[in-house]
């Protein structure tokens, strides 16, 4: 049964009961003989019309009222679309800052938390005490200072792991509690690259001025002894002016690798994201030292097996390998090969944890004494100084390497005996399946 047909039977059945008894009251009288039938009759008319009358003044009124109850049902259901709307916009809004944000309520637990704040902390934060999310006692300090009726605190921390982190982390308290029982906001901002920029700068400044020192007085020299005592000697300003040229070369060679070292260190926190063909990377760098081998009399073998592609930045990688080839040209015996080796390996997988490959660079040199090994990698640490400058070293070639393969989640390991030979071998995940289907 529809509305208004449940509407018309009540409103009958109304008329009927407030009609019926006076209409029976009339006919009783004329029974009896009190009244005359068509007394009875119209006093019936009139108590049937009268009680229309009531009844259509009744429901005009019922109508209005229910016109207003819908319109107000309406309004409310109105409104409430409106709310979810900015509920739901604020929702978007949260889970987009790029920085980790986290709400908490009055017992200091995670109320909500952004997929930055998931990405940095992990999951199923919520439900959980901040302190199983951020175990940094200054950060909880703060957050129950805030708690304790404080409105902001602001502190400093860092995340220890492979590489450590550093954060500032700001709390404050709401003007009053959320319905959803956030009294608090703990947001998160990473320094980490604010930090790094400092300390390289101060590095940088101390690194190449000791560096640059060396060739920057002896072209002194040289240009003071040309403008003075030599002046009109021909075969020492040709002489001088050779040596000049390889002193400004060595310069320009040290600044680019350390401009290059600064650039990879300030981006070491945030992996690459691009694909990579590590074939086409590693034939063309050894393509292009042919040359510089065949000096030596050496050359480049390359055994490339199956190689699926990589995350990773083709021209980091590529400055990998050249590092590497070069040095296994520069420091391998004259007459020898060195050998580039590369595929999928389960010894790569079994160190990162992940599908890995291995890129191997072998030389047959002089090979390096166990004790140099674990300091390699470090800036302008060379085993013999004056050959490494000889060569054209600038003694930042591993530290380079070491940089660009930890940016690439990857790992270096060096393998050497004195006067057998080297081998230096890159460990990179490769990329996933559903990346790699791209
Ligand atoms: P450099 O510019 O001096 O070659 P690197 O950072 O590339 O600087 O290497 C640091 C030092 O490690 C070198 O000076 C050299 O003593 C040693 N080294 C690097 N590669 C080899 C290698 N294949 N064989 C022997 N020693 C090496």
């Amino acid at each position: 049964m529809n509305r208004s047909t449940s509407l018309r039977i009540q409103r009958l059945t109304a008329g009927a009961v407030i009609a019926a008894p006076g209409v029976v009251a009339l006919a009783v009288l004329a029974v009896l003989g009190h009244l005359d039938w068509r007394a009875a009759l119209a006093g019936a008319a009139v108590v049937v019309a009268g009680g229309g009358l009531i009844l259509w003044r009744h429901f005009r009124g019922v109508d209005a009222l229910a016109k207003t109850a819908s319109e107000a049902l309406r309004r409310q259901q109105l409104e409430r679309r409106q709310l979810e709307a900015v509920v739901a916009g604020n929702d978007t809004i949260l889970a987009n800052l790029p920085d980790p944000l986290i709400t908490l309520d009055r017992a200091r637990r995670i109320v909500r938390a952004n997929s930055a704040a998931h990405a940095l902390l992990g999951a199923g934060l919520v439900g959980g005490d901040l302190s199983t999310a951020l175990r940094n006692p200054a950060v909880l300090e703060a957050a129950d200072a805030v708690l304790g009726g404080e409105v902001a605190r602001i502190v400093e921390f860092s995340l220890t792991g492979r590489l450590e982190r550093f954060f500032w982390a700001k709390i404050s308290d709401l003007p009053g509690p959320a319905p959803d029982g956030t009294v608090a906001i703990l947001s998160l901002h990473d320094m980490t690259g604010a930090r790094r920029a400092e300390k390289l700068r101060a590095d940088f400044v101390a690194n190449a001025s000791h560096e640059l020192r060396t060739p920057l007085a002896s072209l002194l020299g040289f240009i003071e002894t040309l403008s003075g005592p030599a002046r009109d000697d021909e075969t020492a300003r040709v002489r001088f002016l050779t040596i000049m040229q390889e002193q400004a070369r060595r310069m320009t060679l040290l600044v680019e690798d350390l401009l290059s070292l600064s650039r990879i260190e300030m981006q070491e926190h945030m992996p690459p994201d691009a694909r990579a063909d590590l074939e086409r990377v590693l034939r063309g760098v050894a393509g292009a030292l042919e040359m510089k081998a065949r000096d030596k009399d050496m050359t480049i073998e390359v055994a490339l097996d199956h190689l699926p592609p990589i995350i990773g930045d083709r021209d980091e990688l590529a400055q990998v390998f050249e590092n590497l080839i070069d040095n296994a040209v520069k420091y391998g015996r004259a007459g020898t090969a060195v050998r580039v080796t590369a595929g999928p390996s389960p010894d790569a997988t079994e160190r990162l944890g992940r599908d890995a490959v291995a890129v191997a660079v072998s030389d047959q040199g002089e090979g390096i004494a166990r004790e140099h090994l674990p300091r390699l990698t470090e800036r302008f640490y060379r085993i013999d100084t004056a050959r490494s400058r000889e060569m054209g070293g600038t003694g930042l070639g591993l530290a380079i390497v070491k940089h660009i393969v930890n940016r690439h989640r990857g790992t270096l390991e060096i393998a050497s005996e004195a006067g057998s030979g080297s081998t230096f071998a890159v460990y990179l995940p490769t990329a996933s399946r559903e990346a790699a289907a791209e």
